[in-house]
């Protein structure tokens, strides 16, 4: 029955002089998003709306799927479109909808009209209540119900006449890219990709980092973070993924420094590498999947002692007042939550402290630091000129 979907946008809507850019990235993602799906689409704005329209057979389901996972998007409606050949016409189309649309009808229903245009014959309210009376007429058992209704019929008469009543819930944000880029420090667990996706969903092209130990840590754990970069480009596009062996450098910080920090004094360094990776790209920002309190590395005093570590650009942490439930809840969402949980090493599991300090000084870490040099400045940058970079999409 449909062959073309109405998309409603919010926040971009209050952009003022800039709302084009908004409106054509958006349009531009959603092509982007139909690239996947098999079918032939026109993508168009007429005044304040994005119709996307099939020419031809196309997967209705992955059509839906795909247009659903567009960041900027609050609704998606399937509709049908009409040309205006008057109002008994639309009545008898109205009607031949909802015979197709329902199988029971028994709800409680109200007909909401828009009338983008002024010369058509009858205004909003009376052709929402001469269409309310037909319906009636044609389907007894279905009741009128203005305020709380089953179903809402809205016709809304432009140049063609809009005719749906199916709303899905769009993802909500702003359209990928138009608020800039920052780089990810991905991990294979569970936080970083949600923390990835809920930036990208603000706007912001991801690029990302991720830290191995090879021999310690395998070619699947790598694998594994290669796919959920992927996983989740569904939503943020391409995404730049820069892979730097960290082996060296994690067993000289093991070698000099003391046991117990040495997570604090890694991550401090994972810091400063991806600040290096980041500045090359133009990215504005480092983004980590931490959270208060979630790990000896992440109470309070510990995450000031990473913040410290980068010195150009501000860290963002989009999970740090997030529950480990809602970030799980978040991953099952969006799909990354199975393969988060596949247990393959990761870098910073490997020689851990049993009882890793919770409440490091920055001046006693800084300290302990200089043990370090003289002998870690090859190493880092070794680890900077041999990484990989793999363009995941
Ligand atoms: P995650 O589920 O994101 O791995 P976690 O609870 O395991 O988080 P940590 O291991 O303490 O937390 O890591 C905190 C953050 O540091 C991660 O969310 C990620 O942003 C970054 N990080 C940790 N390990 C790596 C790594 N090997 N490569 C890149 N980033 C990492
Ligand atoms: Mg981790």
């Amino acid at each position: 029955m449909y062959h073309a979907f109405l998309l409603k946008y919010g926040e971009i809507g209050v952009k003022g002089k800039n709302r084009y850019l908004f409106e054509e990235a958006l349009v531009r993602d959603v092509e982007r998003a139909l690239r996947r799906v098999d079918g032939k689409f026109s993508v168009t704005r007429p005044n304040g709306r994005i119709y996307v329209e099939a020419e031809g057979e196309f997967d209705y389901e992955n059509t839906l799927d795909a247009v659903k996972s567009v960041f900027g998007l609050v609704q998606i409606c399937p509709v049908v479109l009409l040309e205006d050949n008057g109002y008994e016409d639309l009545s008898k189309k109205v009607i031949d909808f909802i015979e197709k649309e329902y199988d029971k009808k028994d709800f409680t229903f109200k007909v909401a009209c828009r009338r983008g245009r002024k010369d058509y014959p009858k205004d909003s309210m009376e052709l929402a209540a001469d269409l309310g009376g037909d319906i009636l007429d044609a389907f007894p058992d279905l009741k009128v119900d203005v305020h709380n209704p089953d179903v809402i019929i809205h016709v809304e008469i432009r140049e063609k006449i809009s005719l749906y009543s199916k709303v899905y819930e769009g993802l909500g944000g702003l359209p990928l890219g138009t608020s800039g880029r920052a780089m990810l420090l991905l991990s294979g667990g569970i936080d970083s990709p949600v923390a990835g996706y809920r930036v990208a969903r603000r706007g912001v092209t991801i690029d990302a980092v991720y830290f191995h130990a090879p021999p310690y840590t395998s070619e699947r754990a790598k694998n594994k973070v290669v796919d959920l970069a992927r996983i989740i480009s569904k939503y943020t596009g391409p995404i730049r993924l820069h892979i730097v062996n960290f082996t060296d450098i994690q067993m000289k910080i093991l070698d000099c420094c003391p046991h117990d920090e040495l997570t604090i004094i890694m991550r401090r360094y994972m810091m400063k590498i991806a600040e290096h990776f980041a500045l090359e790209d133009g990215d504005m920002g480092l983004v980590t999947g931490e959270s208060i309190g979630q790990v000896a590395s992440q109470t309070m005093q510990s995450l000031a002692c990473t913040d410290a570590a980068v010195t150009k650009l501000p860290v963002y942490r989009p999970l740090i007042a997030w529950d480990k439930q809602e970030i799980i809840d978040e991953s099952l969402k969006i799909g990354t939550y199975e393969t988060s949980i596949l247990p393959y090493q990761d870098c910073c599991t490997i020689f851990v402290a049993k009882h890793p300090v919770t409440k490091p000084k920055l001046d006693i870490i800084e300290a302990d630091e200089r043990a370090l040099v003289g002998q870690i400045e090859e190493l880092y940058q070794t680890a900077i000129d041999t990484a990989e970079v793999v363009e995941v999409e």
